[in-house]
Protein backbone atom coordinates (compact mmCIF):
# COMPACT_ATOMS: atom_id res chain seq x y z
CA UNK A 1 0.00 0.00 0.00
CA UNK A 2 1.18 3.54 -0.57
CA UNK A 3 3.01 6.09 2.19
CA UNK A 4 0.84 8.94 1.14
CA UNK A 5 -1.59 9.86 3.88
CA UNK A 6 -4.60 10.25 1.87
CA UNK A 7 -4.48 6.87 0.67
CA UNK A 8 -6.74 5.01 3.11
CA UNK A 9 -7.24 2.25 0.36
CA UNK A 10 -10.40 3.55 -0.25
CA UNK A 11 -10.14 6.71 -1.74
CA UNK A 12 -7.77 6.64 -5.17
CA UNK A 13 -7.05 10.47 -5.11
CA UNK A 14 -6.48 13.63 -2.54
CA UNK A 15 -10.14 14.73 -1.26
CA UNK A 16 -8.71 18.18 -0.40
CA UNK A 17 -8.34 21.05 -2.77
CA UNK A 18 -4.77 21.45 -3.59
CA UNK A 19 -4.29 24.70 -1.00
CA UNK A 20 -1.85 23.67 1.88
CA UNK A 21 0.49 21.17 -0.09
CA UNK A 22 1.18 18.09 -0.13
CA UNK A 23 0.77 17.09 4.12
CA UNK A 24 4.00 14.60 5.19
CA UNK A 25 1.79 12.78 7.96
CA UNK A 26 -1.73 11.93 9.32
CA UNK A 27 -2.36 12.42 12.87
CA UNK A 28 -4.91 10.73 14.63
CA UNK A 29 -4.71 11.07 18.21
CA UNK A 30 -3.65 13.43 20.23
CA UNK A 31 -2.86 13.93 24.09
CA UNK A 32 -1.38 17.19 26.07
CA UNK A 33 1.88 17.79 23.80
CA UNK A 34 1.85 14.21 22.22
CA UNK A 35 0.98 13.24 19.06
CA UNK A 36 -0.04 9.80 17.07
CA UNK A 37 0.62 9.60 13.10
CA UNK A 38 -1.51 6.74 11.39
CA UNK A 39 1.44 4.59 11.37
CA UNK A 40 1.81 4.75 15.48
CA UNK A 41 5.00 6.93 15.65
CA UNK A 42 5.06 9.27 18.84
CA UNK A 43 5.59 13.20 18.10
CA UNK A 44 6.08 16.01 20.56
CA UNK A 45 3.90 18.91 18.63
CA UNK A 46 6.14 22.30 19.31
CA UNK A 47 3.44 24.10 16.67
CA UNK A 48 0.27 23.76 18.90
CA UNK A 49 -1.98 23.38 15.75
CA UNK A 50 -0.55 26.52 14.62
CA UNK A 51 -0.77 28.20 18.55
CA UNK A 52 -4.58 26.88 18.52
CA UNK A 53 -3.89 23.99 21.33
CA UNK A 54 -2.64 26.36 24.07
CA UNK A 55 -4.50 24.00 27.10
CA UNK A 56 -2.97 20.62 25.05
CA UNK A 57 -4.73 17.68 22.64
CA UNK A 58 -7.90 16.25 23.80
CA UNK A 59 -7.70 18.25 27.17
CA UNK A 60 -10.50 16.63 29.20
CA UNK A 61 -12.28 19.89 30.43
CA UNK A 62 -12.69 21.10 26.75
CA UNK A 63 -13.56 17.13 25.76
CA UNK A 64 -16.08 17.12 28.73
CA UNK A 65 -17.52 20.63 27.61
CA UNK A 66 -18.05 19.34 24.25
CA UNK A 67 -19.47 16.24 25.00
CA UNK A 68 -21.91 17.40 27.16
CA UNK A 69 -22.69 20.28 25.83
CA UNK A 70 -23.46 18.18 22.52
CA UNK A 71 -26.03 15.78 24.23
CA UNK A 72 -27.58 19.03 25.29
CA UNK A 73 -28.57 21.74 22.87
CA UNK A 74 -25.98 22.67 19.66
CA UNK A 75 -27.16 25.35 18.02
CA UNK A 76 -30.22 27.25 17.86
CA UNK A 77 -31.13 30.73 15.44
CA UNK A 78 -29.86 34.06 16.27
CA UNK A 79 -33.43 35.20 16.26
CA UNK A 80 -33.29 33.87 19.79
CA UNK A 81 -30.66 34.00 22.22
CA UNK A 82 -28.56 30.22 24.11
CA UNK A 83 -27.63 29.87 27.50
CA UNK A 84 -23.74 28.95 26.32
CA UNK A 85 -22.99 31.81 24.29
CA UNK A 86 -24.45 34.17 26.13
CA UNK A 87 -22.35 33.45 29.20
CA UNK A 88 -19.35 33.04 26.74
CA UNK A 89 -19.69 36.38 25.74
CA UNK A 90 -19.59 37.50 29.27
CA UNK A 91 -16.84 36.13 29.94
CA UNK A 92 -15.03 37.00 27.05
CA UNK A 93 -16.01 40.86 27.90
CA UNK A 94 -14.61 40.53 31.54
CA UNK A 95 -11.28 38.94 30.47
CA UNK A 96 -10.96 41.96 27.84
CA UNK A 97 -12.48 44.56 30.45
CA UNK A 98 -10.15 43.18 33.04
CA UNK A 99 -7.43 44.31 30.47
CA UNK A 100 -8.59 47.38 28.95
CA UNK A 101 -10.16 48.83 31.69
CA UNK A 102 -13.39 49.25 30.09
CA UNK A 103 -16.71 47.23 29.04
CA UNK A 104 -17.43 46.12 25.45
CA UNK A 105 -19.64 43.70 23.64
CA UNK A 106 -18.53 40.78 21.53
CA UNK A 107 -19.98 39.44 18.20
CA UNK A 108 -18.80 35.73 17.99
CA UNK A 109 -17.95 33.76 14.66
CA UNK A 110 -15.63 30.54 13.78
CA UNK A 111 -12.59 31.30 13.31
CA UNK A 112 -9.60 34.61 12.85
CA UNK A 113 -10.49 35.95 9.30
CA UNK A 114 -13.77 36.39 10.35
CA UNK A 115 -13.13 37.74 13.36
CA UNK A 116 -10.99 40.32 11.53
CA UNK A 117 -13.94 40.80 8.75
CA UNK A 118 -16.22 42.06 11.44
CA UNK A 119 -13.87 44.48 12.77
CA UNK A 120 -13.37 45.78 9.18
CA UNK A 121 -16.91 46.38 8.70
CA UNK A 122 -17.68 47.82 12.47
CA UNK A 123 -14.19 50.06 11.37
CA UNK A 124 -15.86 50.88 7.83
CA UNK A 125 -19.32 52.22 9.39
CA UNK A 126 -17.91 53.95 12.37
CA UNK A 127 -15.48 55.75 9.91
CA UNK A 128 -18.49 57.04 7.81
CA UNK A 129 -18.53 57.47 3.89
CA UNK A 130 -15.46 58.50 2.81
CA UNK A 131 -13.78 56.92 5.95
CA UNK A 132 -13.51 53.43 5.30
CA UNK A 133 -9.19 53.11 4.67
CA UNK A 134 -7.85 50.92 6.69
CA UNK A 135 -4.19 50.75 7.68
CA UNK A 136 -2.32 47.59 9.06
CA UNK A 137 1.85 46.35 8.46
CA UNK A 138 4.16 45.08 5.88
CA UNK A 139 4.31 41.47 7.07
CA UNK A 140 1.36 41.41 8.74
CA UNK A 141 -1.21 38.59 8.03
CA UNK A 142 -5.08 38.52 9.09
CA UNK A 143 -7.13 36.29 6.86
CA UNK A 144 -7.61 34.91 4.06
CA UNK A 145 -10.72 36.15 2.64
CA UNK A 146 -11.01 39.26 0.36
CA UNK A 147 -11.35 41.71 2.82
CA UNK A 148 -8.43 40.44 5.13
CA UNK A 149 -6.38 39.17 2.70
CA UNK A 150 -6.59 43.16 1.39
CA UNK A 151 -5.78 43.76 5.02
CA UNK A 152 -2.68 41.44 5.44
CA UNK A 153 0.46 43.24 4.03
CA UNK A 154 2.26 40.75 2.02
CA UNK A 155 1.73 41.90 -1.55
CA UNK A 156 3.02 38.96 -2.65
CA UNK A 157 -0.58 36.99 -1.30
CA UNK A 158 -2.07 39.50 -3.35
CA UNK A 159 -1.00 38.74 -6.76
CA UNK A 160 -3.49 36.18 -8.20
CA UNK A 161 -6.32 37.73 -6.78
CA UNK A 162 -6.55 41.39 -7.42
CA UNK A 163 -9.05 43.29 -8.11
CA UNK A 164 -8.70 43.52 -4.08
CA UNK A 165 -11.49 45.28 -1.87
CA UNK A 166 -10.26 49.19 -1.91
CA UNK A 167 -9.31 50.85 1.37
CA UNK A 168 -6.26 49.27 2.48
CA UNK A 169 -3.22 50.78 2.97
CA UNK A 170 0.10 49.53 4.55
CA UNK A 171 2.73 50.82 6.42
CA UNK A 172 6.31 49.10 8.01
CA UNK A 173 5.77 47.55 11.10
CA UNK A 174 7.77 49.72 14.18
CA UNK A 175 8.13 52.60 11.87
CA UNK A 176 5.00 55.11 13.24
CA UNK A 177 6.39 58.25 11.30
CA UNK A 178 5.75 55.89 8.53
CA UNK A 179 2.60 55.07 9.79
CA UNK A 180 1.95 59.09 10.80
CA UNK A 181 2.19 59.73 7.65
CA UNK A 182 0.33 57.18 5.69
CA UNK A 183 -2.81 58.76 7.44
CA UNK A 184 -4.93 61.08 5.56
CA UNK A 185 -8.84 62.11 6.33
CA UNK A 186 -9.91 58.36 4.63
CA UNK A 187 -8.92 56.51 7.57
CA UNK A 188 -10.96 55.15 9.88
CA UNK A 189 -8.83 52.14 11.77
CA UNK A 190 -4.95 51.20 12.19
CA UNK A 191 -4.90 47.15 12.58
CA UNK A 192 -1.59 45.81 13.84
CA UNK A 193 -0.59 42.15 15.69
CA UNK A 194 0.98 42.89 18.54
CA UNK A 195 3.67 40.03 17.44
CA UNK A 196 3.75 39.21 13.81
CA UNK A 197 3.53 35.30 14.20
CA UNK A 198 2.91 34.55 10.23
CA UNK A 199 4.95 37.26 9.17
CA UNK A 200 8.03 35.68 11.13
CA UNK A 201 7.60 35.92 14.81
CA UNK A 202 8.72 39.46 15.19
CA UNK A 203 7.42 41.19 18.35
CA UNK A 204 6.01 45.20 18.32
CA UNK A 205 8.02 47.41 20.01
CA UNK A 206 6.17 48.96 23.51
CA UNK A 207 6.77 52.51 22.38
CA UNK A 208 5.46 51.52 19.20
CA UNK A 209 2.33 50.47 20.28
CA UNK A 210 1.73 53.36 22.59
CA UNK A 211 2.77 55.89 19.64
CA UNK A 212 -0.03 53.96 17.58
CA UNK A 213 -2.47 54.51 20.39
CA UNK A 214 -1.37 58.26 20.42
CA UNK A 215 -1.49 58.65 17.38
CA UNK A 216 -5.59 56.73 17.01
CA UNK A 217 -6.79 59.35 19.61
CA UNK A 218 -5.39 62.17 18.19
CA UNK A 219 -6.95 61.12 14.57
CA UNK A 220 -10.18 59.63 15.85
CA UNK A 221 -8.98 56.49 14.40
CA UNK A 222 -9.86 52.97 15.94
CA UNK A 223 -7.19 50.67 16.95
CA UNK A 224 -8.02 47.46 16.39
CA UNK A 225 -5.56 44.53 17.45
CA UNK A 226 -5.63 41.48 15.91
CA UNK A 227 -5.23 39.07 18.98
CA UNK A 228 -5.90 35.93 17.29
CA UNK A 229 -2.28 34.32 17.52
CA UNK A 230 -1.09 35.91 20.43
CA UNK A 231 -4.06 35.68 22.76
CA UNK A 232 -5.28 34.21 25.74
CA UNK A 233 -1.90 33.85 27.55
CA UNK A 234 0.40 32.73 24.48
CA UNK A 235 2.47 36.09 24.85
CA UNK A 236 2.78 35.73 28.70
CA UNK A 237 0.04 38.12 29.25
CA UNK A 238 -3.87 37.34 28.54
CA UNK A 239 -3.27 39.81 25.60
CA UNK A 240 -0.26 40.73 23.82
CA UNK A 241 -1.19 44.10 23.61
CA UNK A 242 -0.82 44.38 27.71
CA UNK A 243 2.74 44.36 27.25
CA UNK A 244 2.94 47.88 26.12
CA UNK A 245 0.31 49.03 28.57
CA UNK A 246 -2.30 49.99 25.89
CA UNK A 247 -6.12 49.40 25.20
CA UNK A 248 -7.17 48.73 22.06
CA UNK A 249 -10.90 50.27 20.83
CA UNK A 250 -11.33 46.77 18.87
CA UNK A 251 -9.58 42.83 19.60
CA UNK A 252 -10.25 40.03 17.30
CA UNK A 253 -9.39 36.50 18.86
CA UNK A 254 -9.74 32.75 17.57
CA UNK A 255 -7.24 29.93 17.85
CA UNK A 256 -6.63 29.41 21.61
CA UNK A 257 -10.34 30.68 22.36
CA UNK A 258 -11.32 27.13 20.97
CA UNK A 259 -8.64 24.91 21.53
CA UNK A 260 -8.81 23.65 18.29
CA UNK A 261 -13.14 23.71 18.30
CA UNK A 262 -13.45 26.38 15.67
CA UNK A 263 -14.84 29.92 17.20
CA UNK A 264 -13.21 33.73 16.38
CA UNK A 265 -14.74 36.60 18.52
CA UNK A 266 -14.51 40.26 18.29
CA UNK A 267 -14.58 42.66 20.84
CA UNK A 268 -15.54 46.18 20.53
CA UNK A 269 -15.43 49.35 23.24
CA UNK A 270 -19.67 49.81 24.16
CA UNK A 271 -19.51 53.15 22.35
CA UNK A 272 -17.65 51.60 19.35
CA UNK A 273 -19.80 48.38 19.38
CA UNK A 274 -22.78 50.41 18.80
CA UNK A 275 -22.14 51.25 15.23
CA UNK A 276 -23.87 47.86 14.60
CA UNK A 277 -27.36 47.69 14.06
CA UNK A 278 -29.55 45.31 13.83
CA UNK A 279 -28.52 43.79 9.99
CA UNK A 280 -25.15 44.89 9.48
CA UNK A 281 -23.73 41.84 10.43
CA UNK A 282 -24.29 38.09 11.15
CA UNK A 283 -23.46 34.95 10.46
CA UNK A 284 -25.74 31.73 11.05
CA UNK A 285 -23.08 29.91 13.62
CA UNK A 286 -22.70 33.11 15.16
CA UNK A 287 -22.53 32.31 18.70
CA UNK A 288 -23.78 28.32 18.66
CA UNK A 289 -23.90 26.89 21.99
CA UNK A 290 -21.71 24.09 21.25
CA UNK A 291 -19.11 26.88 20.77
CA UNK A 292 -19.89 28.78 24.05
CA UNK A 293 -19.94 25.56 25.89
CA UNK A 294 -16.20 24.97 24.31
CA UNK A 295 -14.76 29.35 25.22
CA UNK A 296 -16.15 28.97 29.04
CA UNK A 297 -14.10 25.52 29.51
CA UNK A 298 -10.97 27.11 27.82
CA UNK A 299 -11.54 30.15 29.51
CA UNK A 300 -12.40 28.16 33.09
CA UNK A 301 -8.85 25.86 32.45
CA UNK A 302 -6.99 29.00 31.51
CA UNK A 303 -7.80 31.00 34.40
CA UNK A 304 -7.11 28.02 36.70
CA UNK A 305 -3.70 27.16 35.53
CA UNK A 306 -2.98 30.56 35.24
CA UNK A 307 -1.79 30.29 31.49
CA UNK A 308 -0.35 33.47 31.08
CA UNK A 309 2.00 32.70 33.84
CA UNK A 310 2.53 29.28 32.21
CA UNK A 311 3.66 30.60 28.76
CA UNK A 312 6.29 33.26 30.94
CA UNK A 313 7.68 30.61 32.68
CA UNK A 314 7.96 27.62 30.27
CA UNK A 315 9.02 30.38 27.44
CA UNK A 316 11.90 31.49 29.51
CA UNK A 317 13.07 28.15 29.79
CA UNK A 318 12.45 27.30 26.23
CA UNK A 319 14.37 30.83 24.91
CA UNK A 320 17.12 29.40 27.54
CA UNK A 321 17.96 26.13 26.03
CA UNK A 322 17.71 27.08 22.40
CA UNK A 323 19.65 30.34 23.08
CA UNK A 324 22.27 28.00 24.00
CA UNK A 325 22.14 25.48 21.36
CA UNK A 326 24.42 24.94 18.59
CA UNK A 327 23.07 26.24 15.13
CA UNK A 328 21.16 28.83 17.03
CA UNK A 329 21.96 32.02 16.39
CA UNK A 330 19.28 33.94 18.08
CA UNK A 331 15.81 33.83 19.71
CA UNK A 332 13.10 36.08 19.44
CA UNK A 333 9.51 36.08 20.30
CA UNK A 334 7.39 36.62 23.67
CA UNK A 335 6.06 33.63 26.05
CA UNK A 336 6.05 30.54 24.20
CA UNK A 337 5.52 32.29 20.48
CA UNK A 338 9.10 31.94 20.06
CA UNK A 339 11.19 31.65 16.81
CA UNK A 340 14.31 30.55 16.85
CA UNK A 341 16.78 31.95 13.94
CA UNK A 342 19.12 29.74 12.57
CA UNK A 343 23.23 30.19 11.66
CA UNK A 344 23.53 30.75 8.04
CA UNK A 345 23.18 28.92 5.62
CA UNK A 346 20.97 26.34 7.50
CA UNK A 347 18.09 25.98 5.91
CA UNK A 348 15.35 26.01 8.52
CA UNK A 349 12.29 24.06 5.86
CA UNK A 350 14.58 21.43 5.97
CA UNK A 351 15.55 21.18 9.30
CA UNK A 352 11.97 21.00 10.03
CA UNK A 353 11.75 18.32 7.73
CA UNK A 354 14.35 16.62 9.96
CA UNK A 355 12.71 17.27 13.05
CA UNK A 356 9.15 15.96 12.29
CA UNK A 357 10.62 12.42 10.75
CA UNK A 358 12.30 12.79 14.21
CA UNK A 359 8.78 13.16 16.02
CA UNK A 360 8.89 17.06 16.70
CA UNK A 361 6.42 18.74 15.20
CA UNK A 362 7.75 23.16 14.66
CA UNK A 363 7.26 24.99 11.56
CA UNK A 364 10.07 26.68 9.29
CA UNK A 365 8.08 30.19 9.78
CA UNK A 366 11.16 31.63 7.24
CA UNK A 367 13.49 30.06 5.52
CA UNK A 368 16.00 30.50 8.24
CA UNK A 369 13.73 30.47 11.51
CA UNK A 370 11.86 28.13 13.54
CA UNK A 371 8.15 28.87 14.85
CA UNK A 372 7.65 27.00 18.69
CA UNK A 373 4.30 27.54 19.76
CA UNK A 374 3.66 24.51 22.37
CA UNK A 375 1.04 23.77 24.72
CA UNK A 376 1.03 26.57 27.31
CA UNK A 377 0.63 23.16 29.69
CA UNK A 378 3.71 21.88 27.71
CA UNK A 379 6.29 20.50 30.21
CA UNK A 380 10.07 20.83 31.30
CA UNK A 381 10.76 17.42 30.40
CA UNK A 382 8.76 17.82 26.93
CA UNK A 383 11.00 21.58 26.49
CA UNK A 384 14.46 19.46 26.80
CA UNK A 385 13.22 16.72 24.71
CA UNK A 386 12.67 18.88 22.19
CA UNK A 387 15.52 21.19 22.47
CA UNK A 388 17.64 18.06 22.33
CA UNK A 389 15.91 17.04 18.96
CA UNK A 390 16.57 20.28 17.54
CA UNK A 391 20.10 20.29 18.63
CA UNK A 392 20.56 16.43 17.08
CA UNK A 393 18.77 18.01 13.72
CA UNK A 394 20.77 20.79 13.56
CA UNK A 395 24.17 18.99 13.71
N1 LIG B 1 -4.81 36.84 12.23
C1 LIG B 1 -3.68 36.29 12.69
C2 LIG B 1 -2.71 37.12 13.49
C3 LIG B 1 -3.39 34.95 12.43
O1 LIG B 1 -2.25 34.39 12.88
C4 LIG B 1 -4.32 34.19 11.68
C5 LIG B 1 -4.04 32.78 11.35
O2 LIG B 1 -2.93 32.32 11.37
C6 LIG B 1 -5.49 34.82 11.23
C7 LIG B 1 -5.70 36.15 11.54
C8 LIG B 1 -6.52 34.06 10.44
O3 LIG B 1 -7.17 33.15 11.26
P1 LIG B 1 -7.97 31.91 10.64
O4 LIG B 1 -6.95 31.05 9.96
O5 LIG B 1 -8.64 31.25 11.81
O6 LIG B 1 -8.96 32.47 9.67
Amino acid sequence: MSSHPFDTGTAAHCPFMPVFGAPGVMFVRGEGTTLWDSTGQEYLDFLGGLAVIALGHANPVVAQALSSQASTLVHVSNLFANDQATAAAIEINRVLKRSTGVDGQVFLSNSGAEANEAALKLARKFGGRGRHAVISAYGSFHGRTLATLAATGQPAKHEPFHPLPDGFRYAPYNDIDALAAAVDPTVSAVLLEPVQGEGGVIPADVGYLRAVRQLCDERGMLLIIDEIQTGFGRTGTWFGFEHAGIAPDVVTMAKALGNGFPVGATWARTDVAATFQPGDHGSTYSGTALAGAVVRAVIGEMERLNAPALATERGIELTAKLSATPGVAAVRGSGLLIAAELDQGIDAKQVAATLLANGLVVNAVTPTALRLAPPLTVSSDEIDRAVAKIAAAIS
